[in-house]
């Protein structure tokens, strides 16, 4: 069945950072000058020949968005605001160094309403160990600033660090829900290869220690007032990240950028990871057709990490396949072990399922 929804949403990959993070797997090249304006160039012209003229939403992410100089940010926020269409959702990631008042106007001005913070964790062993710069104070005092200017913030956080015990995660979650924020990322550590953490502590992974904090991050988060919408993220009322709503409701969107991933006429495609490449305007890394089992795990893969669930009826509709019949069995093996609860429009993970939610993915997956 062919898809034909147009994109909604634009992602933006900036891939500079000041500093190189040592669990870090994104796309990311320390910044340096020489790069940046053929960066830009190369930027821009895919830019222009993106076909789709409007969006209800646009990520700024990367790498560190926030460590571009304020004129080369203006420039890209003008051209991106003209993106956008009415009651839009503009956002933009930032590290806690980089939060102060001239980047802070730079952004309200170009329309951005959504602010998205690396803080990660409060402590300052495991700043650290992470190679990241910024101190307890300063990430307190400048979440504070940036919202007198944006009232949408989102803090990203990650749990589950090496040496990290069940308090650490306890210190680190009281001083974030008095944080005027309204959006939480709250990640764990997946220790990938090709990073400093991989070479030095990939035999730390405990998982049962992780299954522990993330239920306790769950409940206390509930109980300040941020209900966990996806696996991962959790929000006050009214502040879902619409933007990346479209990844989990298996939408169509464009993606520009080094190494950026898009998702149109059900294909995915991904851009160059080589930023040379990517300067000389040779951006396409590959394209993958989605075969229609394909994107019915897909959709499956997406809705299941999310507390809406997935809607059967409209399962049925796009796919012509009747979900309930097709993967009778595993639904029956998951329901009984109360990882996955069905009702007569909608499956849904539990809260138990959500910490085996690979091992319920495979099974759809082998179907
Ligand atoms: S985690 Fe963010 S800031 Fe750190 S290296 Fe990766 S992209 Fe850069």
């Amino acid at each position: 069945m062919k898809m034909k929804s147009e994109p909604n949403a634009l992602y933006v990959h900036i891939p500079f950072c000041k500093q190189i993070c040592a669990y870090c797997d994104f796309a990311k090249v320390i910044y340096q000058k020489k790069f940046v304006n053929d960066y830009f160039e190369s930027l821009f012209f895919e830019l222009k020949k993106i076909p789709k003229k409007k969006y209800d939403t646009i990520y700024i992410g990367g790498g560190t968005p926030s460590c571009l100089p304020l004129d080369l940010l203006s420039t890209l926020l003008q051209k991106l605001q003209k993106k956008l269409k009415k009651n839009y959702e503009f956002s933009i990631e930032s590290n806690v160094e980089d939060l102060n008042e001239s980047f802070l106007k730079t952004i309200q001005k170009y329309g951005i309403n959504r602010l998205s913070i690396g803080i990660q964790t409060f402590q300052e062993a495991f700043i650290q160990l992470c190679h990241r710069k910024h101190t307890l104070e300063q990430a307190i005092n400048n979440v504070k600033l940036a919202a007198q200017f944006i009232e949408n913030i989102n803090v990203d956080m990650i749990y589950g660090f090496p040496f990290q015990r069940f308090e650490d995660v306890q210190e680190d979650l009281d001083i974030l829900v008095h944080l005027p924020i309204k959006h939480i990322s709250y990640y764990s550590l997946i220790i990938e290869p090709n990073t400093l953490f991989y070479q030095r502590y990939r035999e730390m992974e405990d998982d049962k220690l992780q299954a522990k904090m993330y239920l306790y991050i769950y409940h206390y988060l509930k109980k300040h007032g941020f209900c966990r919408y996806e696996i991962s993220n959790f929000s006050q009322k009214g502040y879902q990240c619409k933007h990346n709503l479209t990844y989990w409701h298996n939408q169509h969107y464009d993606a520009i950028g080094l190494y950026a991933s898009g998702y149109l006429s059900n294909q995915r495609y991904t851009h160059t990871r080589n930023l040379s490449y990517y300067n000389q305007k040779q951006y396409q890394l590959e394209i993958t057709s989605l075969s229609l089992e394909d994107q019915m795990f897909e959709e499956i893969m997406l809705y299941l990490r999310l507390d809406q669930g997935l809607n059967l009826n409209q399962f049925k509709q796009k796919y012509q396949v009747d979900f309930m019949e097709k993967y009778k069995e595993i639904v029956k093996k998951f329901e009984q072990q109360k990882w996955l609860k069905v009702s007569k429009t909608k499956i849904k993970t539990t809260l138990k399922g959500s910490l085996m939610l690979n091992q319920i993915l495979l099974a759809f997956m082998e179907e």
